[in-house]
C-alpha cells in the first residue's frame, strides 16, 4: 500500500513527527467478538477442540470465511485522528491513545499510555502489520510494550519491541527461563506465537509510577489465567485487554475460569471505586464503569444458574451463548 503523507498538524503531533493521514473525526460502530475459555476441569478433548477451533479462526481471519463480527448493541464514538490505512490512532486523553486495526476480524485496540518519563504500550497488536512504527508516531520516549495476556492477537509485534514488562504471576513464571518467555500452544494459542525477553517484572499490585502518572498492575484471570489489567486511579482507567468488551466474551478457551473471572470483576469493583472507564482490547475502545457492574451481574447469574443459554454454532463448536448488556459471554 502506497505510504501515507506526512501531516504535522495531527494532534498527536505534539511530541514527534507524525507521518500518518489525518482523518475527519468520525462516529465508528464497532461490534461483538466472539471467542472462548474452557474450564481447566474440562476434558482435553474440548481443549483440543477449542486449539483446532481458533486455529480455524485464524486461518478463517483474512477473508471471515467463517463470519466476520457482527455489530454489537453498544456502540462507542470514538474521534479518529490519524491512519495509516489499516491501523487509527484515537486520542482518549492528551497522554493515552488507542491504536485500533478496524480491518482485523477482531478489531483489536492497543494502547498508549504516556508519562513524563516513559511511555507503556499495553498489548502489541495482532501482528497482521507491525503496530510498532504507530506507537513511534504517537511518541519518542522510550516505550515498554505490557500485554494484557499472551494470546497470539496480543502479542503480535511484541518482537519489535527492546523493552518488555510482564507481571510477576506464578503462570508467567512457569514459561520462563532465563527471562526468556516461551507461550506455550495453550497460553497462545496459536503455534506461530514466538518467544521473547521479559525486560521487567511487575509484582501483582505494584505501582509502576511513569512520571507523573501512576499505573497499578492487576491480576483479573477468567478469559485467561494470565489477563491482567492496568488500572489508572487518577484518571478513572482500567485497561482490561479482553476481560471486557461490546461483543462476544470468549469463555471457553484453555485456562478460561468463570468463577475466576467473577472475582476479578469483584476485585476490580471493589478495590478500585476510582475506575469511570474501561478501555478495551476489541470492539469499541471504552465502556462506562456500568458495563463492569452488569459483567458481574451476567457471570453472577450463569454460576447460579439462573440465567438461561442460547446455543450457537462458533466456528463447527456449539457454546451457551449468555447475552449481557451490550455484551454476551460463550461458554460450554
Ligand atoms: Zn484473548
Amino acid at each position: 500500500m502506497k505510504a501515507a503523507v506526512l501531516i504535522t498538524s495531527s494532534p498527536i503531533a505534539h511530541d514527534t513527527t507524525v507521518s500518518l493521514r489525518q482523518r475527519p473525526a468520525r462516529g465508528v460502530s464497532d461490534s461483538g467478538r466472539g471467542s472462548g475459555k474452557l474450564s481447566e476441569s474440562r476434558p482435553r478433548r474440548q481443549v483440543a477442540t477449542s486449539l483446532v477451533v481458533m486455529a480455524a479462526a485464524a486461518a478463517a481471519a483474512a477473508t471471515c470465511v467463517l463470519g466476520c463480527p457482527s455489530p454489537a448493541s453498544a456502540q462507542t464514538p470514538v474521534s479518529i485522528s490519524a491512519t495509516d490505512g489499516y491501523f487509527d490512532v484515537s486520542r482518549i486523553d492528551a497522554d493515552t491513545w488507542a491504536i485500533s486495526e478496524p480491518k482485523y476480524w477482531q478489531k483489536n485496540n492497543s494502547f498508549i499510555i504516556k508519562g513524563q518519563v516513559r511511555t507503556i504500550l499495553f498489548d502489541a497488536g495482532s501482528g497482521t502489520r507491525d503496530i510498532k512504527h504507530m506507537s513511534d508516531n504517537v511518541t519518542r520516549k522510550p516505550t515498554t510494550v505490557i500485554p494484557s495476556h499472551v494470546h497470539y492477537d496480543h502479542i503480535g509485534s511484541i518482537g519489535s519491541f527492546d523493552e518488555i514488562a510482564m507481571v510477576d504471576l506464578p503462570i508467567n513464571r512457569e514459561h520462563t527461563v532465563d527471562n526468556r518467555y516461551t507461550p506455550s500452544l495453550a497460553m497462545s494459542l496459536s503455534p506461530l506465537a514466538s518467544s521473547f525477553m521479559v525486560t521487567e517484572w511487575w509484582k501483582p499490585g505494584e505501582k509502576i509510577d511513569i512520571g507523573g502518572r501512576v499505573l497499578e498492575a492487576v491480576s483479573i484471570p477468567g478469559h485467561s489465567p494470565d489477563s491482567i489489567a492496568l488500572v489508572d486511579r487518577a484518571r478513572g482507567y482500567a485497561f482490561v485487554g479482553d476481560f471486557l468488551y461490546a461483543g462476544e466474551l470468549y469463555t471457553f478457551l484453555p485456562g478460561a475460569d468463570l468463577a475466576a473471572y467473577l472475582e476479578s470483576t469483584k476485585r476490580l469493583l471493589g478495590d478500585y471505586p476510582e475506575i469511570r472507564t474501561v478501555l478495551c482490547g476489541h470492539m469499541g475502545t471504552t465502556m462506562p464503569r456500568e458495563a463492569l457492574v452488569a459483567l458481574q451481574q451476567t457471570l453472577t447469574s450463569i454460576l447460579e444458574q439462573r440465567a438461561a443459554p442460547e446455543r450457537v454454532w462458533w466456528l463447527g463448536g456449539l457454546v451457551k451463548r449468555y447475552p449481557g448488556q451490550s455484551f454476551s459471554i460463550l461458554t460450554w
